[in-house]
């Protein structure tokens, strides 16, 4: 958004009513069966944005007897080439691309995230992914195997069957692409869950999912919340798949529910707190704009914040100062405004759980140079905030905050900060800033993260596998990797009684 002109940068688009604010199963809208509905709020005022059909577990049963139904071996979707099947992605993109404004709109309207980020970012990031996979779709095959002359063996790559997919608030669009997209062109069909704080644009591609052409029940989604739609997803018999971003401690209750129904297979994509490491030869304005970005992009709500930030003790000094030069440049305002780069928290929950480790920091000793609360009354809006001098035992160095906190500490040697980085639960992404060459390979060995960023941060594409190591996750999203996780291996054995 940089390079364009402002008087060319999109506009957000004018929303009069919501449309799609049903359950959507076997390509048609529904009421809930319990006829309740819940709302949906803008995070940035505060008002009901509209009512959404509220999604408890007889409708994941009716979402997943039509799931079913579309995955019979004599359904439509099961009879279905696959070069075809990558068509109606490729469609579901044009169409994505179509209603990109409104889409972003929504989004921005729904998280508080700033519109041109939801436009350049979660658009982009949904419209590659679902491109990415419709590519694959006429590509995944299996091997033959050399084994001895009296047999003949070959795989065959299978969808697993019904994938369910359990979607947080803080990217809902893209989250949504990114297992929707692996799990169709691999020939499953799926269930849907988005968020509860976030449920519009999901539904909105719901509308998609049928203009495009995919057969009835391949795509169904249920709005509602996580205790009971959730729940029912993750424990569900008819289910084969759960594919979970969000929490932790909700991914561990997802995998415990899958042990005690069917063993379904179960891929998470959970919380981080993501070390970075800026070394004293590296480009410092580089280090301090790029680790910026990491902890305040979204308002800090990314499983990949940059939220330890190691600075080597000779440039330590600079680095604080220079952080709090940048954090400057920060515009608080409405999420439509396109001036606007920092939106408000998502919800009163998850405010008060950000101020309160923002107190904890204050209290238990660390230096707070820039931010530090609120910004006014009774708004979801924080300020970006910088602490330095942060010891490694404080609450805000070892808890995943989820909101704008930049925590700085200081370290001597490579030996030390390796160490430190590596001293947590999760491990999901961490950064290197250095301009050695030796010495980026060297650390980004000894890293125990699914994704290591040198010289850069926040740097996703689509083509590379994402998830974590150690409680950061199982398994791994994007790229060809993601195509294992969304189908089953079968060996096919022939004896041949016919031998030379
Ligand atoms: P959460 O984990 O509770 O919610 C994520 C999704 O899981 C939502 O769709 C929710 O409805 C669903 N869910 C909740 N309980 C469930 C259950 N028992 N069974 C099945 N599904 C369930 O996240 P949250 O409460 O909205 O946020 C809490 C914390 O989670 C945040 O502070 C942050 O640390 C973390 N978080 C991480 C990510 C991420 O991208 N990894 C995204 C959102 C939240």
């Amino acid at each position: 958004a940089d390079k364009i002109p402002a008087s060319d940068l999109p506009q957000p688009a004018k929303i009069q009513r919501v449309i799609y604010t049903k359950i959507f199963i076997n390509n048609e809208w529904h009421m809930s069966v319990s006829g309740r509905t819940f709302p949906t709020l803008n995070p940035a005022t505060g008002d009901t944005i509209c009512e959404v059909q509220e999604a408890d577990k007889e409708d994941v049963d009716k979402a997943v007897a039509a799931a079913k139904a579309a995955m019979q071996l004599d359904s439509a979707w099961r009879k279905m080439e696959p070069p075809r099947r990558g068509r109606l992605l490729h469609k579901l993109a044009d169409l994505v691309e179509r209603d990109r404004k409104l889409l972003a709109t929504l989004e921005s309207l729904d998280t508080g995230k700033p519109f041109l980020q939801a436009f350049f970012t979660d658009l982009e990031g949904s419209i590659k992914t679902l491109h990415y996979y419709g590519g694959w779709a006429d590509k995944i095959h299996g091997k033959s195997l050399p084994v001895d002359e009296t047999f003949v063996c070959l795989t065959r790559h299978e969808p697993i069957g019904i994938c369910g997919a359990i979607i947080p608030w803080n990217f809902p669009l893209l989250m949504l692409m990114w297992k929707l997209a692996p799990a169709l062109s691999c020939g499953n069909t799926v269930v849907i869950k988005p968020a509860e704080q976030t449920p519009l644009t999901a539904l909105h591609i719901g509308s998609l999912i049928k203009e495009a052409g995919f057969p009835a029940g391949v795509v169904n989604i249920v709005p509602g919340f996580g205790s009971t739609a959730g729940a029912a997803i993750a424990s569900h018999e008819g289910i084969d798949k759960v594919a979970f971003t969000g929490s932790t401690e909700v991914g561990q209750l997802i995998k415990e529910a899958a042990a005690k129904s069917n063993l379904k297979r179960v891929t998470l994509e959970l919380g981080g707190k993501n070390p970075c490491i800026v070394f004293a030869d590296c480009d410092l304005q580089l280090a301090v704009e790029e680790i910026q970005k990491g902890a305040f992009y979204n308002q800090g709500q990314c499983c990949t914040a940059a939220s330890r930030v190691f600075v080597q003790d000779r440039i330590y000094e600079e680095f604080v100062r220079r952080s709090i030069e940048n954090a400057k440049k920060i515009v608080i305002g409405d999420p439509l405004d396109p001036q606007t780069t920092h939106g408000p928290q998502i919800d009163q929950q998850q405010f008060e759980k950000i101020i309160d480790l923002i107190e904890s920091g204050k209290k238990e000793g660390a230096k707070l140079e820039y931010g530090g609360g609120a910004v006014g009354e009774k708004s979801l809006f924080i300020q970006p905030t910088i602490f330095s001098e942060v010891k490694d035992s404080m609450r805000i160095a070892k808890e995943e905050i989820f909101g704008p906190v930049l925590c700085i500490f200081s370290f001597k040697s490579k030996q030390e900060v390796i160490e430190r980085a590596n001293n947590s639960q999760y491990g999901l992404v961490s950064a290197v800033f250095t301009t050695s060459m030796d010495r980026a390979l060297s650390v980004s060995g000894a890293l125990e993260t699914g994704t290591v960023w040198i010289n850069c941060y926040n740097a996703m594409h689509v083509q590379t596998p994402f998830g974590g190591y150690k409680m950061s996750g199982n398994g791994r999203e994007l790229g060809e990797y993601a195509l294992a996780e969304y189908s089953e291996v079968k060996t096919v054995t022939f004896k041949m009684n016919d031998s030379m």
